[in-house]
């Protein structure tokens, strides 16, 4: 009796439904490499204050991904901008390529999507955005069955909620979808955008200095006070510990949401074939540049371009060695093709492979970036952002043209991107960045509609406005 009872429990098992694989992208935005845990050893920031005393990242769960995944250690964005660089990881695509010169410039119909190489294999496909900026109209919903950008939190007129909130919202999705249904899931996480006042305050207390007592900086109140005061030269050193701990705090309170999603893949049985990518979209300048601190979208320094990328997968999606850690340099838009191969899909986009990093090695290439905002128009009819700050990397070097100055000067792709005086380098980088600007698309026409434009304005996107 014993042994039939175990066959009926063991038929009525295979009764259930297996849960389908799936395959989970996070952005993280506005999120350096070096706001994680993982990366922190590699800071290029705050080099100058006493390590003691530097506000340490808290991302548990995102450094256990990259324990048991792949992590790239110098991926870096196209440009500093949320919709550009967004459309980068879901296109393949570089910049000059999508055409997509920033936010508000929605992704056009002739750029294939990721998404769509999913939706026609038969995978669900669902996301939850937590930004305005990533709205359905902005081109990145094309693909996806449902796409959630219903935000209802206005907070000094911005349209944003929280990682905890995309969570719930995300979970709910996936729940939609037929257990054994193959699930494409993508969750935008906002939270670390400035003003770095959204962590919950345990958050704060846990990175916050101790024996700080002077005034909490980087608030919804007084974030202009914090960039003005940057300009100035008149911030304390205890300001700048204030504002990198509040910054960090929001990372770690995406973090504490990542760690709730995937809990949540668990208990759906979604983890045993799963693929997990954690990706930032583009880093941010804290005081490392004064007259251009707490924000980003002005320049090209690897502060703003350094962002981190994870590949954690298993079951059958396994995709590379665990705990591996790749030290080319990888472009955002490379991720694509990867993901796409790691389940099965034809490719989409342009770029190498990443996969070939723990196989026959990537063949060398160079990543090319450009600013978004600052600068001076184009020549007439020319593509939007020739006139930016932009940069060309490769293993070693990155180099860094401001045309409108102009000024021009190669640092080493390290922390804190010391300046280096060789020649070849450089003139093999800015023969790089030339071509590659002179394949750059024609003048793209502003099209936004006014609600759009006063919730990209509320975020600071607009440039010269
Ligand atoms: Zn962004």
């Amino acid at each position: 009796m014993r042994a039939a009872a175990a066959l009926a429990l063991l038929l009525a098992g295979c009764g259930a439904p297996t849960a389908g694989p799936t395959v989970l992208l996070i952005s993280w935005d506005t999120t350096r490499a070096d706001a994680l845990g993982a990366y922190a050893a590699e800071a290029h920031w705050g080099l100058e204050l006493d390590p003691n005393l530097r506000p340490q990242p808290r991302t548990p769960h995102a450094d256990k991904l990259a324990a048991r995944g792949v992590r790239f250690a110098w991926a870096l964005a196209h440009a500093p901008t949320t919709l550009n660089s967004h459309t980068s990881v879901f296109s393949g695509l570089d910049p000059h390529q999508h055409g997509v010169p920033r936010n508000g410039f929605p992704v056009e119909q002739r750029v294939p999507l990721l998404t769509e190489r999913f939706a026609a294999a038969g995978w669900a496909t669902v996301a939850t955005v937590g930004a305005s900026v990533l709205s359905a109209d902005q081109g990145l919903a094309r693909g996806f069955q449902a796409y959630d950008d219903q935000i209802t939190t206005r907070v000094r007129k911005r349209f944003e909620r929280p990682a905890d909130q995309v969570v719930d919202r995300l979970l709910q999705q996936i729940d939609a979808v037929p257990a054994a249904q193959p699930v494409f899931a993508f969750a935008h996480f906002f939270d670390a955008h400035s003003p770095y006042d959204g962590a919950p305050p345990d958050l704060q207390a846990l990175i916050g200095v101790e024996g700080y007592t002077g005034p909490v900086t980087g608030t919804s109140e007084n974030a202009d006070w914090l960039v003005v005061s940057a300009r100035a030269g008149t911030l304390s050193v205890d300001d700048r510990r204030q504002a990198r701990a509040l910054y960090l705090a929001e990372v770690a309170a995406m973090d504490r949401a990542l760690g709730r999603l995937l809990a949540g893949l668990e208990r759906r049985g979604r983890a045993k074939d799963s693929l997990v990518v954690l990706f930032g979209d583009h880093g941010e300048t804290l005081d490392e540049l004064p007259a251009r601190a707490y924000g980003h979208g002005l320049d090209v320094h690897l502060v703003n371009l350094h962002v981190p990328l994870i590949l954690a997968g298993q079951g059958s999606l396994a995709c590379g060695p665990a705990g591996a850690v790749i030290e080319d340099t990888v472009s955002l838009s490379e991720l694509a093709p990867a993901v796409a191969g790691c389940a099965g899909l034809p490719s989409v986009g342009a770029g190498r492979d990443l996969r070939a990093a723990w196989g026959a090695g990537l063949p060398p290439a160079v990543h090319f970036a450009e600013a978004t905002k600052g600068g001076k128009a184009p020549p007439p009819g020319r593509w939007n952002n020739l006139r930016t700050a932009r940069s060309a990397t490769d293993g070693a070097h990155h180099w860094v043209v401001w045309p409108a100055e102009p000024r021009a000067a190669l640092h080493l792709r390290a922390p804190g991107q010391p300046p280096v005086d060789t020649e070849e380098p450089a003139h093999a980088l800015e023969r790089a960045l030339s071509a590659w600007d002179e394949a750059a698309p024609p003048y793209r026409e502003e099209d936004l509609s006014a609600d759009q434009a006063e919730a990209l304005k509320a975020l600071g996107y607009i440039e010269g406005r």
